[in-house]
């Protein structure tokens, strides 16, 4: 059905609230509605099978089903469907849970007007379409409902809110580069994604992995605009990447790859307009060759258009191992928020990558016990805790962790459910869900990851009493050292490596204290607690710059 004419399901009880909702909405033209009027929860999941709604407005309050069952069972069946819940005022709170659950949004009974109304369903069905387009990802979902959640308790202002929800600004390139092979050209998917133009250049890491896709790019764009917002740093959130196994190229060809990437992105990029850093699949050397390609086009040397480069090239000490540093100092602080003693404490960690390794020996240095880690390859469990130094030579001779010795092998998702103190989720996204959840056995969940736990998995673990560090703030220390890596370049000063973990150390501890202290003045738990924290400033700084024209 085109965007001119729309039809809606309304599931309502009250025969006089049915007739005033069509009466508004049978006076709009562009678009034109289409009311069905159910009024049983049965009848409303029937008539949602027979297709062809466009969106839902739904009273939680039925003859056949009352509150958030309403909802719920309502969902599973439309869950593709837009759904915007009519609320009583005395009811809001039930209508926030639903909108935590998946519903795109609520309005209030007796405040209903027609600009409002036709409004809320206008922006509900247009963004069920761009998810089932352009933004078709469960992780994209992931974040924009996190964020859903965030900004309704927190009462965002509701333009800003529609503004927050996609990103600004999105290239989608596609583009060749040649194996070593000559005559083999390879054609692959390239995005860079910017959140929010609004706080200053934006920020964040390239990522090179078979999954990328542009709801992915835009949902880790959105993150790091509240990781952004949540360390206080001047950079709105973006993100980019390509779609290629990078374990599969060899150097020169990653080298080509890189080169061709970088002019592909080049308008967009720059360093008081967007600065790349590295991410999954990226390292120091990617970053070089970027800047390099950047700085050939400009004619001179422009070491702040990325971060995370070697410190020959302008880098700053300690940027590679910030965001395991930072992970660990946050660590520290919930170990004592939660009374637990580091020293002989076990930890488990998924990934062995930049992230997952530094954190690794980190949590060694502190006395933890690491008794698991892994990466594509599998994982290695010892009880007694493992020879990290042994693991780490295993993985430079042999890429990956299989094959060493000193330990059992476990799969990636036998380690997640081994009983711990502290669990590092440090590779990819969507990895504690409903179904493992139950089975998370730690007392701090410390996501170095960004994405690594669904909305419903947060419940499960949540009640369990698992203290969460999330990703926008467990992770956080790596933009945080690009931040002075930025700094330090335009300034053309260096600073130590001492200076540099203690201005580390100081950032995200405060953060944790503002989150913390979010946590337990609105009664919420920490993730939202920190995207509130992040969306806030975001929120802050859009209102007072004010709308162009
Ligand atoms: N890719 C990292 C992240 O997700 C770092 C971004 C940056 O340093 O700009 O936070």
């Amino acid at each position: 059905m085109g965007d001119d004419r729309l039809t809606v399901l309304l599931v309502e009880d009250n025969p006089v609230q049915a007739r005033l909702i069509e009466g508004l909405l049978k006076r709009s033209t562009t678009p034109a509605f289409e009311v069905v009027h159910v009024d049983t929860l049965a009848r409303g999941i029937q008539r949602i099978e027979e297709g062809g709604v466009d969106v839902v407005l739904l009273d939680l309050i039925l003859p056949d089903s009352e509150e958030l069952e309403t909802f719920s069972r309502f969902y599973a069946h439309a869950s593709e469907t837009p759904i915007v819940i009519l609320s009583g005022l005395d009811d809001l709170k039930l209508a926030g849970r639903a909108v935590e659950g998946g519903a795109q949004d609520y309005l209030v009974k007796d405040r209903i007007d027609g600009p409002g109304l036709i409004r809320s369903l206008r922006y509900a069905t247009a963004r069920a379409r761009a998810r089932s387009a352009e933004w078709h990802s469960p992780m994209f979902r992931l974040a924009q409902q996190q964020f859903l959640k965030a900004a309704h308790l927190m009462e965002m202002d509701d333009n800003i809110r529609q503004r927050l929800l996609f990103p600004e600004r999105t290239l989608l390139v596609s583009f060749p580069f040649r194996r070593d092979d000559r005559d083999q050209v390879e054609t692959v998917f390239g995005y860079r994604v910017q959140h929010v133009l609004a706080m200053g250049p934006t920020k964040g890491g390239i990522r090179y992995h078979s999954s990328v896709n542009l709801g992915e790019v835009s949902a880790l764009a959105m993150w790091m605009s509240w990781k952004c917002g949540l360390m206080h740093l001047p950079f709105g959130g973006a993100k980019g990447g390509v779609r290629v196994d990078p374990t599969g190229l060899s150097r020169s060809e990653l080298q080509r790859l890189t080169r061709r990437y970088t002019g592909e992105i080049l308008p967009m990029i720059g360093p008081d307009r967007d600065i790349p850093a590295p991410d999954m699949g990226t390292d120091e050397q990617v970053m070089a060759w970027l800047m390099d390609t950047y700085s050939q086009q400009k004619g001179y040397a422009v070491p702040t258009v990325v971060t995370g480069k070697p410190v020959v090239l302008g880098g700053s000490e300690g940027r590679k191992e910030a965001t395991g540093r930072g992970l660990v100092y946050l660590v520290e602080e919930a170990a004592r928020r939660t009374e637990l003693e580091l020293e002989g404490a076990t930890a488990v960690i998924q990934g062995f990558g930049n992230v997952g390794a530094h954190a690794a020996r980190f949590l060694a240095d502190d006395g933890v016990k690491v008794v698991a880690v892994s990466d594509v390859s599998g994982g290695l469990f010892n009880e007694n805790g493992l020879d990290l130094e042994a693991v780490e030579a295993h993985v430079r001779e042999n890429r990956v962790v299989e094959g060493f010795g000193d330990a059992d092998s476990v799969t990636n998702e036998e380690l997640l459910e081994l009983p711990c103190d502290i669990l590092a989720p440090c590779a990819l996204q969507n990895q504690i869900t409903a179904e493992n959840a139950s089975k998370v056995r730690c007392r701090i969940l410390a996501e170095g990851a960004n994405g690594p736990t669904t909305l419903e998995a947060d419940d499960i673990l949540a009640s369990r009493g698992v203290f969460m560090l999330p990703d926008i703030l467990a992770n956080a220390g790596g933009v945080t050292a690009s931040y002075f890596e930025w700094v330090q370049g335009t300034q053309n000063y260096m600073w130590t490596l001492k200076e540099i973990n203690e201005r580390l150390r100081r950032a995200v501890t405060a953060a944790f204290h503002r989150v913390t202290a979010r946590a337990e003045r609105d009664d919420v738990d920490m993730r939202t607690a920190a995207l509130i924290e992040g969306a806030a400033r975001v929120s802050q700084a859009k209102l007072s710059r004010g709308l162009f024209p």
